[in-house]
């Protein structure tokens, strides 16, 4: 009931919901909550991989882990309705911890059997107010023999917020280990310039809506070209989200982006499934200009 008080509070839409007496609804939210906390220790929890597209060199090195539940009675539950609801109360440090040592140690796995790849995880608002962060990351490295450099951190900016101060802390913790750093979902929420320089990343994802429906001479067109160069300015790769067609990549390639995810190229796998393809040669399309 606290949840349902305090989402009223903060979204005055959803205050309806409730009212209306949409029980299920609010039943199944209250119970993922209380099973958010177990789902790490009772294994129900899976990282999937997603291939990013190094537009250039027509070669994959890359992928960004993306947490799955399994839960026991609803079954798969997306990051999209568990996530914010782990943000909101105070779980997830616990999967954040759980997908950091996971990601760790298949990478350890994929390089000992001579896959070396690069892995993008996503980290939240409470993860960047914690100053246990690079230490805890740079000990698992070491336990495990990975380089820092495999690991990327991806931030949004909205995440900077909650105590911008610390948060740059913590980044510049990060990236003295070694971690990469990105900005995901570029171009929503708080985005401003000021911070963005400030920030130690070395990457810019963005945004899969400025990407999705993209035309050459859309607004989005003058965006995330002017993103492009902007980025390149900064000394910043730029990664393209939402990449679902080929007229697409053509455009990106031909405006210099570096990197492209999207479902064109494959939508996240489970590791064994990632592997695989990945071993594989490229599709024409994406491996070469056409
Ligand atoms: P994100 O980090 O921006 O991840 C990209 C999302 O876009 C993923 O959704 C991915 O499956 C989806 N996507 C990729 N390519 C395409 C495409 O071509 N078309 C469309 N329509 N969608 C595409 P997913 O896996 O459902 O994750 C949603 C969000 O949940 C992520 O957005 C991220 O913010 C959050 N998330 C996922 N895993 C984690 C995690 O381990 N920790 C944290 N803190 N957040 C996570
Ligand atoms: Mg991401
Ligand atoms: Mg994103
Ligand atoms: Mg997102």
């Amino acid at each position: 009931a606290a949840i349902a008080l305090q989402d009223a509070a903060q979204q005055p839409g959803r205050l309806q919901v409730y009212q209306q007496g949409s029980d299920a609804a609010h039943q199944r939210q209250v119970n993922l909550v209380r099973d958010l906390r177990h789902a790490a220790q009772n294994g129900e929890l899976l990282l999937y991989y997603q291939p990013k597209l190094d537009i250039r060199a027509g070669r994959v090195t890359a992928a960004e882990a993306l947490l799955r539940w399994v839960h026991p009675q609803y079954g798969m539950v997306s990051p999209g309705e568990f996530i914010p609801l782990a943000e909101r109360t105070g779980s997830i440090q616990i999967l954040t911890t759980w997908v950091i040592e996971e990601a760790v140690r298949q990478l350890h796995e994929w390089n000992q059997r001579g896959l070396r790849l690069q892995v993008s995880l996503n980290i939240s608002a409470d993860d960047l107010v914690n100053r246990g962060l690079a230490e805890q990351v740079g000990q698992l490295l070491a336990r495990h023999g990975v380089a820092a450099e495999q690991l990327v951190f991806e931030i949004t900016e909205s995440a900077m917020m909650q105590d911008p101060q610390l948060a740059l802390e913590v980044l510049h913790s990060l990236r003295a280990c070694g971690i990469h750093l990105s900005v995901d979902d570029f171009g929503t929420g708080y985005s401003s310039l000021a911070q963005l320089k400030r920030m130690p990343v070395q990457e810019l994802k963005i945004d899969q809506s400025f990407i999705r429906d993209l035309d050459e001479h859309s607004e989005d067109a003058v965006i995330v070209r002017s993103t492009i160069e902007m980025s390149h300015s900064l000394g910043l790769k730029v990664v393209a989200e939402g990449v679902e067609y080929s007229y697409i990549l053509d455009l990106l390639r031909r405006w210099n982006c570096d990197t492209a995810q999207g479902y064109l190229i494959n939508k996240p796998l489970p590791p064994a499934q990632f592997e695989s393809w990945v071993r594989q040669p490229l599709s024409s399309t994406l491996a070469t200009e056409h």
